[in-house]
């Protein structure tokens, strides 16, 4: 594993490593955006204690405790929202494995890394180089608690302290090896979301002018947040939510140089043998966009 410590020009100060922070666990200084890191893990760990798991982190659990959280999603009873965001967390790692393992690409990048742990549990093909980016704490505590248990990664794993709404990331990425004229897979999971539309639109664009043509981009595929349902226990992660490209990321990736096929969270429930709980009335079906550079 290979960790760069950037100059990181236009992080948030509370991002920035600083003495201030150096006596202070490095979960307590996850700002609120990265804490979301840690729910997903802990999705993640409420699944691989599942009897019959779609994928099992050996790491999630470690996360979730050292971050100081319940460790499993929902001590009350969980409202249809939350169900419904507990399986679209546990299918949308499922899919995500698979379509990554299956597209074969050997630069693979993971935007917003958080506790994503595929670079040590996924079986990737000889020469596989895997870049992880995200905001410094959340790849020092991540770092930190994957030493502590003697994680190995299945590939050559690079992680890259960055803020992605800063223009320096590409370099930094070229930097530590990754080739443009080559093709890649890019996953955005979990991101958008907590980006404005101007932010998510220069993000995609500048993934698009780093990507020959074959290469693959997963993401999610977009919400209207200004219909998402108020439940207990949502309200930390929904208030953050800024909306990202919304229900037209598809739109905007088809007219940005990718062609982009969707799968149904539906669909997805149905081949795993899952039951989705009810959708929120009126909404849109939820699922995965999969974009080739054209
Ligand atoms: N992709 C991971 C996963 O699915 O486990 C993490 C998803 S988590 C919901 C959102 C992640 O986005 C957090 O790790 C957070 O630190 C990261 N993030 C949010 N804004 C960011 C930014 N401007 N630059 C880099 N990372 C950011």
């Amino acid at each position: 594993m290979t960790t760069q410590e950037p100059a990181r020009p236009g992080l948030p100060a509370a991002e920035q490593s600083s003495p201030a922070h150096s006596g202070r666990p490095a979960a307590e200084r996850l700002s609120p955006v990265s804490r979301t890191a840690v729910a997903v893990a802990r999705v993640r760990a409420y699944e691989s204690a599942q009897p019959d798991p779609l994928f099992t982190d050996p790491y999630a659990l470690a996360f979730v405790t050292a971050a100081g959280h319940p460790p499993r999603p929902g001590g009350a009873p969980l409202g249809p929202f939350a169900q419904r965001l507990l399986l679209h967390g546990i299918l949308r790692t499922r899919h995500y494995d698979d379509r990554l393992l299956a597209v074969g690409a050997r630069q693979v990048v993971l935007l917003a890394a958080g506790l994503d742990t595929r670079a040590h549990r996924l079986p990737w093909p000889d020469g596989t180089r895997l870049f992880e980016l995200d905001l410094p704490p959340v790849l020092a505590f991540k770092d930190r608690i994957l030493a502590e248990r003697g994680a190995r990664p299945q590939c050559e794993r690079i992680t890259l302290p960055a803020d992605l709404t800063d223009p320096g990331w590409p370099e930094l990425l070229r930097s530590a090896g990754f080739d443009p004229g080559q093709p890649a897979a890019w996953l955005v999971e979990g991101l958008l979301v907590y980006l404005d539309a101007d932010q998510a639109a220069q993000l995609l664009t500048t993934v698009g002018e780093l990507s020959a043509p074959g290469s693959r981009l997963l993401v999610e595929k977009g919400r209207d947040t200004s219909r998402t349902p108020v439940e207990e226990g949502l309200t930390e992660m929904t208030a953050l939510w800024r909306g990202g490209l919304g229900p037209g990321t598809a739109d905007w990736l088809d007219t940005h140089g990718w062609t982009t096929r969707f799968t149904a969270l539906d669909e997805l429930a149905a081949t795993h043998g899952r039951l989705l709980p009810p959708g929120v009335a009126g909404g849109e079906p939820s699922g995965f966009l999969e974009a080739v550079r054209s």
